[in-house]
């Protein structure tokens, strides 16, 4: 696509985002991270030249040849991918934004032993398997809050600043609902919370009706 038709794409996409999020309040504020994953450079580029400034990928390896090559533009890189134990120095040098997926306590201990080693903090969201998939990382929604404080508790170089949460993987609008729900629920009782990312590019307006204030979309805003 051309900038002009990225620009109709994105449009449209801000404008489903806007009717969702004032059907919850005028004041609810949703954050468009741009998952650039199956995306190239260029089109990362087009976006930013149309306004769009967070990206976000799933591998570190993308991120640190993504991040490098556009150094230049003032741009936050989100993390949202499963970090390998192996992966966690590689991806602390590059320094993101905000890591999505922390996913458990063990996890935690390790990103806290190498933060410690760096003598940096990373901002993190706690990962809920809202559903309970198999197929799915996150800590059991009836775990989260004590694991949530756990981590606040022993891992000081982590600043959690909510949770984050993938929707149940159904075609059923109720079980997709309640997955949503469900963190939301979990996000409400976090003291000093501010980010509740769920909603991907097949879900993100049920996501925002259910509270989320920040969604993770790649295909409706790169037209994958
Ligand atoms: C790929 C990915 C997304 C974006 O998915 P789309 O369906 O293309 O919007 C969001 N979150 C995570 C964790 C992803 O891996």
């Amino acid at each position: 696509m051309n900038e002009t038709e990225y620009k109709i794409q994105i449009d449209d996409v801000i404008r489903r985002v806007e009717t969702a999020r004032v059907r919850v309040s005028g004041h609810h504020i949703v954050k468009i991270v741009a998952v650039s994953k199956y995306s190239t450079i260029d089109e990362i580029q087009k976006l930013y030249n149309i306004g769009q400034r967070a990206f976000g990928e799933n591998k570190v390896q993308d991120l640190k040849v993504k991040s490098a090559e556009l150094d230049e533009l003032p741009l936050e890189w989100h993390f949202v991918g499963n970090l390998q134990k192996n992966k966690i120095n590689n991806l602390l040098d590059l320094n993101p934004t905000l890591f999505h997926a922390l996913n458990s306590i063990e996890l935690a201990n390790e990103l806290q032993k190498k933060l410690e080693a760096k003598n940096m903090t990373l901002d993190a969201l706690l990962q809920i398997n809202s559903a309970k998939e198999e197929s799915k990382h996150g800590v059991m929604p009836e775990d989260a809050l004590n694991i949530y404080k756990e981590i606040q508790d022993t891992c000081s170089n982590i600043n959690l600043k909510g949770v984050m949460s993938i929707g149940a993987h159904s075609e059923d609008y109720k079980v997709v609902k309640k997955s949503f729900e469900t963190t939301f629920d979990i996000y409400k009782q976090l003291k000093g919370a501010t980010i509740c990312s769920m909603g991907m590019s097949g879900d993100f307006e049920l996501a925002i009706e259910c509270g989320s204030n920040m969604v993770r979309l790649g295909s409706v805003m790169f037209n994958k």
